[in-house]
């Protein structure tokens, strides 16, 4: 008899109870918009932004209404302009290229190693081209942060971070979204916490976080921001940056205070099915496991694996028996997008030559949600079944 796995791939934990609570107490009072205070009440959006400011260490924080909206916003701030150019990964989400775009410039694709983070040595030959580099930790893979901070600052190129996948990891013990001038972060239902959507940027920087304030529509509220600058910071930008509405409001950031409260825990439980998962991985012929670098403490949400040079027929053959077992696969190299899975050359809005390295680990890229909803033993369930399946067909004749 053949095992089966039965979980589903998309189900979340449910929002904890302390979060309904919260929740339930802002909608009995009817403040859900982050301006309407009564009296000196201080906003939960306010208290939320102050305890993520604190959790990593920034001097500012502002909550909005996404991850993407995070990005473009933080891109706007540090002063994007339409038709510049923003070089950023390859192999990403659609929403990175997405902000760029939705600022009117224009993405530089910079290829991947088959670490699955962004190759440095392609990123030193592009630097001249752009100012910016939106840099994403895609599946919460962190590159060299110390070599990739001192080659930009050499080059003068600002690094804004996608951490929508590492919310709670670290690079050399350093919060990521901490070694750039601005990090961005999301709250949507497949990331850390979850308020169905939303997203934080973070920034030492007094002029940027007044800017991104403003940009996400403050009015002249901005007195009420806990982790903003102080008011001179608004002095010269008040009357030139536009309001382009994206605030968080009290619903989300009440439910997410306890979550963000949990976090560490949270990531315990991850890096836990995520270990179950490699080590019932590692070792089976013909499949690759992603070695981390001894720098990183990872947020384990999802796994990663490559099934090199196999060919398209195969990897989809694979994919589709550890489907009939229940085990759920995403692939990288289909040449359509679908679900949440794109390559860069289906973003067509953003044209980029080949990059041969990022073409061929998407070939065999396959990557697996980690909801903690499931158990170890689900994990090692799921690793015995694409041991077998892998196995199965890699063995077969080609
Ligand atoms: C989810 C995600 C984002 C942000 O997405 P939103 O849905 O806008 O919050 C950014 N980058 C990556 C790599 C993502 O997966």
């Amino acid at each position: 008899m053949v095992d089966i796995f039965k979980g589903s791939f998309t189900q979340q934990d449910p929002i904890p109870e302390d979060a309904i609570e919260a929740a339930v107490a802002v909608m009995r009072h009817g403040r859900l918009h982050r301006y309407n205070t009564a009296g000196d009440e201080i906003a939960e959006t306010a208290l939320l932004e102050q305890e993520f400011a604190g959790s990593v260490g920034a001097k500012y924080c502002l909550a909005v209404a996404s991850g993407g909206y995070a990005m473009a916003t933080a891109l706007r701030a540090v002063g994007v302009k339409a038709g510049d150019k923003v070089l950023s990964n390859a192999f990403t989400l659609a929403p990175v290229p997405g902000a760029i775009a939705a600022v009117g410039a224009q993405p530089i694709f910079v290829d991947v190693t088959d670490g699955l983070v962004i190759d440095l040595e392609d990123l030193k030959s592009k630097l001249h081209h752009a100012q910016v580099l939106l840099l994403s930790h895609m599946r919460g893979h962190i590159c060299d942060m110390d070599a990739l901070m001192e080659m930009c600052a050499a080059a003068g190129v600002t690094v804004i971070e996608d951490c929508a996948h590492t919310m709670g990891a670290a690079w050399n013990g350093v919060p990521s979204g901490r070694h750039g001038t601005v990090g961005c972060y999301s709250c949507q239902t497949y990331k850390h916490i979850n308020a169905g959507e939303g997203g934080f940027l973070v920034t030492d920087d007094p002029q940027i976080a007044a800017r991104a304030i403003m940009l996400s529509g403050s009015y002249m509220l901005y007195g009420k921001h806990l982790a903003g600058p102080p008011p001179e910071a608004f002095t010269d930008i008040r009357y030139d940056t536009p309001n382009i509405s994206g605030r968080m409001d009290n619903l989300r950031a009440a439910i997410l205070r306890p979550q963000l409260r949990n976090l560490a825990d949270q990531v315990a439980r991850w890096n836990a099915r995520y270990a179950a998962l490699e080590d019932g991985l590692r070792n089976t012929p013909g499949l690759s496991v992603i070695d981390r670098a001894p720098q990183e403490s990872i947020v384990g949400s999802s796994i990663q694996f490559l099934l090199k040079g196999w060919g398209a027929r195969r990897v989809q053959e694979a994919l589709s028996r550890c489907l009939a077992r229940g085990v759920e696969l995403k692939w990288f190299g289909a040449r359509e997008p679908v679900g949440f899975t794109s390559r860069y050359d289906s973003w067509r809005y953003a044209p980029s030559a080949p990059l041969p390295n990022s073409d061929a680990v998407l070939s065999g890229l396959i990557d697996m949600r980690v909801p903690l909803t499931f158990s170890l033993d689900d994990c090692r369930l799921i690793a015995r079944i694409i041991r077998e399946e892998v196995g199965a067909v890699y063995q077969s004749a080609p």
